[in-house]
């Protein structure tokens, strides 16, 4: 008898960590890849560079500590901007 409670305790601790870490779990994999769909379909986005023109020598991007997860001033919401891509909304940047 002694060992059922000790296991329904373990059950229940074991629930209350799952119940916790499960929206967790949920929240890293929407962080970790975010497009905008529509933005991208609208401006042909493709994820190779268009001869010499490419997401990292347009003015609209916006780079990141990982430069192949970076972000657009034309792509609200979207972290999955690569430094090779390319899409209609290419501006060079000066310089
Ligand atoms: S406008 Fe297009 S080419 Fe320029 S950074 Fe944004 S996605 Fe890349």
């Amino acid at each position: 008898m002694e060992d059922i409670k000790l296991s329904r305790r373990q059950l229940l601790k074991m629930g209350s960590i799952a119940l916790v870490a499960a929206p967790l779990v949920g929240l890293s994999t929407t962080a970790s890849a975010n497009q905008n769909a529509a933005v991208r379909a609208a401006l042909h986005f493709q994820n190779k560079p268009n001869g010499a023109k490419r997401c990292g020598v347009c003015m609209n991007f916006l780079p990141k500590a990982d430069l192949n997860k970076s972000g657009c001033k034309l792509y609200p919401g979207d972290d999955e901007i690569c430094q090779n891509c390319y899409c209609n909304g290419f501006v060079q940047k000066a310089g």
